[in-house]
């Protein structure tokens, strides 16, 4: 039988941002224009028109961070146990086998090394298409890993979101990786070694509240949604309307949660850019 039962449309399957497409057009989210494939990829998968940033996986993100072919992945085959035998609507073993089959990932992050505008970094990059880019055990073991890297090799490391947050079907494995995560970065911390944190939409939940925010520095994807909650819980907790553009990556900086919005087209020179500007 099942746990639970959603009423409502979850953060995963809302008319928002989908998946870029994989026929040869792709419509905006934003403003409905109709933009070839090849296009959307020359224009980093922003819309030209409305800057709307279509939602991209690790491939794409490695892709448009790393230096050319430079990018080699760690515990590459890391995959999640059920140690709860979770259920819902669906069995927890089976909702991991079929998001394996979907999206040849093995869970909701890669991690690995490389260089970025010519600097050694580890980068961990998550991926919202399996199971709503969810930090379970091996999302939170494959970045402690990938801090130690960093630590080992005294290399910065960079971060890039996309989450829902913590793995449900893993209860109290999950929500230890909140801690974990957090430890693992004040380690790198006290050694003096830098961590930028890249927000894509969405990030939030547990990923918030824990890595993604504990950037030395904080950039945020234009119109991401970044928070803790979700706005339907603020409201209902509160009992008031909430203010426009409430959460979004602009209404984050002016409140003082994200140090910079970045367009996904500056993303590469600008973390280029600080991680030099650091390490110096
Ligand atoms: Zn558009």
């Amino acid at each position: 039988m099942a746990w639970f039962r959603r009423s409502k449309a979850s953060i995963t399957s809302g008319p928002q941002r989908k998946d870029v497409p994989d026929g040869m057009w792709a419509k905006c989210d934003g403003c409905g224009e109709i933009i070839h494939r090849k296009q959307l990829e020359q224009q980093f998968y922003t819309c030209n028109k409305c800057n709307f940033h279509f939602r991209i996986g690790s491939k794409e993100y490695i892709q448009l961070l790393l230096d050319d072919g430079t990018f080699k992945e760690m515990d590459r085959k890391m995959r999640s146990k059920d140690p709860l035998e979770f259920k819902d609507s669906k069995s927890y073993k089976e909702r991991i086998k079929d998001s394996i089959r979907k999206t040849g990932l093995n869970d909701a992050i890669r991690t690995g090394t490389g260089t970025l505008g010519g600097v050694d970094v580890v980068v961990g990059v998550m991926d919202f298409s399996f199971i709503g880019g969810s930090m379970g055990s091996v999302v939170g073991e494959k970045i402690a890993r990938a801090i130690d890297r960093a630590r080992k090799g005294k290399m910065p490391i960079v971060i890039v979101s996309s989450s829902g947050g913590a793995r449900m079907m893993e209860a109290a494995f999950s929500l230890m990786q909140l801690a974990k995560t957090s430890a693992k970065l004040a380690q790198l911390s006290d050694e003096g070694m830098p961590y930028i944190s890249v927000m894509t939409d969405p990030t939030t939940g547990g990923v918030t509240a824990s890595y993604a925010m504990l950037g030395d520095i904080n950039l945020a994807e234009p119109g991401s949604l970044i928070g803790f909650a979700g706005p339907r819980v603020i409201r209902q907790t509160i009992g008031k309307d909430l203010p426009p553009g409430f959460q979004r990556a602009e209404f984050q900086l002016e409140h003082g949660f994200v140090d910079a919005v970045v367009h996904r087209k500056e993303m590469k020179e600008t973390v280029a850019k600080l991680l030099k500007w650091m390490s110096r």
